[in-house]
């Protein structure tokens, strides 16, 4: 297995930041996971897991190992008439899975097309789209502990799974290298079109009969309109998740702002949308040398070409500042910051 030292992470982090790696290691079977690991070397270093770099922002080197999951394959390891369970390796390509998926017509994941990254990634935050999340199609998930070199299998409930969230950033954060993902998914598609902007862009396409392939095309179609490609600019997503916030507080809010938009979450919470607090403070747009603000996405921070991380992060914090100002709501980052 070739283990890089001094290693460069521009290639592989879509905010496309310098950071170099003292060591970095792509990891292409568990069975090599186990040798690396076994050296004491590693012991008093800090290890990163790496998938595709989509949903992390480098704001200094990492004065350790850095393990780059490239565990390929998937499996089919049950079937009835009506569902399927795939085994998929964490370093498989989001997006090359679900159109596998589609193409042999196994239902669950058409919504979540064009999401970058890996599938060991995918469980991390929960990952989401278009009014579908990840987590209502993941069976098991298997984990290889760091520190303890155990197999571990978490079950649906165990990953603990929230919005944009799981107990892979919490009690697990850091320790873990998710190897595979186990999916449970449907012959018999349940179509998720509650979405304006889907159902418009389905008319659109002239969708008379809805199908995998219509709706993944139609997310696809959307995606590529509205975000920035990170191999243009640079770009990890949403920067921030959307608040969720008190009904109450919502209500004070409403009548200060009455343009507020919100979805309903819970009889008694609201979430309301980070893009339009952050555009109500004046960022949209907004650049400060090679770091701003998309100028069509509020909720997306861009690397114009040499920004560094620290620089990203640093406007980000200003962000954060400016909305609890206004609004009295701290926003909560998405991207994992190093
Ligand atoms: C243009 C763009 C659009 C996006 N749109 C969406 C969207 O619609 N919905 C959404 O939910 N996200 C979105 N994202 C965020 C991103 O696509 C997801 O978070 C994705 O799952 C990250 O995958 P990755 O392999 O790149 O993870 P990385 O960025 O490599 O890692 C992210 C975090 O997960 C950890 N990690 C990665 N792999 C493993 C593993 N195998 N085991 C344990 N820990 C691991 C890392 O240590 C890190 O903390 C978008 C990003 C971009 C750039």
């Amino acid at each position: 297995m070739p283990l890089e030292e001094h290693y460069s992470l521009k290639k592989h982090n879509t905010f496309g930041v310098e950071a170099c790696a003292r060591y970095f290691a792509p990891i292409r079977q568990m069975e090599e996971l186990e040798e690396l690991l076994i050296a004491d070397l590693w012991k008093s270093m800090p290890t990163l897991v790496l998938g595709e770099g989509s949903n992390i922002l480098f704001t200094r080197d990492v004065d350790g190992l850095v393990l780059k999951n490239e565990i390929k394959g998937i499996a089919v390891i049950r079937e009835t008439a009506d569902e399927v369970w795939l085994k998929v390796g964490g370093g498989e390509n989001w997006h090359r899975f679900v159109m596998f998926c589609v193409g042999n017509q196994y239902a669950g994941v058409e919504n979540l097309a064009l999401i970058p990254g890996s599938v060991g990634a995918s469980p991390v935050q929960n990952i989401g789209a278009y009014g579908v999340e990840v987590k209502e199609v993941i069976e098991k998930v298997v984990a290889w502990h760091l520190e303890t070199h155990e197999l571990l299998h978490f079950s649906n409930a165990d990953c603990a799974f929230g919005y944009r969230d799981s107990v892979f950033k919490h009690a697990y954060q850091g320790r873990l290298m998710i190897v595979w993902v186990v999916f449970r998914l449907s012959k018999h598609p349940v179509f998720h079109t509650e979405y304006a902007a889907l159902r418009e862009e389905l008319e659109r396409m002239g969708v008379k009969t809805l199908s995998l392939k219509a709706i993944s095309e139609a997310v696809i179609r959307i995606r590529t309109r509205k975000l920035p490609d990170p191999a243009k600019i640079g770009n990890a997503g949403s920067f921030f998740k959307n608040p969720q916030i008190p009904l109450a507080q919502y209500q004070a809010l409403k009548q200060q702002f009455p343009d507020l938009p919100s979805f309903p979450v819970h009889a008694d919470s609201v979430k309301i949308p980070a893009a339009w607090l952050i555009e109500q403070c004046g960022w949209k747009g907004y650049r400060e040398g090679d770091a701003g603000v998309h100028s069509q996405q509020a909720l997306v921070l861009v690397n114009y070409g040499k920004a560094t991380g620290k620089q990203i992060l640093d406007l980000s914090e200003r962000i954060r500042q400016s909305v609890h100002e206004r609004f009295g709501v701290w926003l909560e980052r998405e991207v994992n910051v190093w």
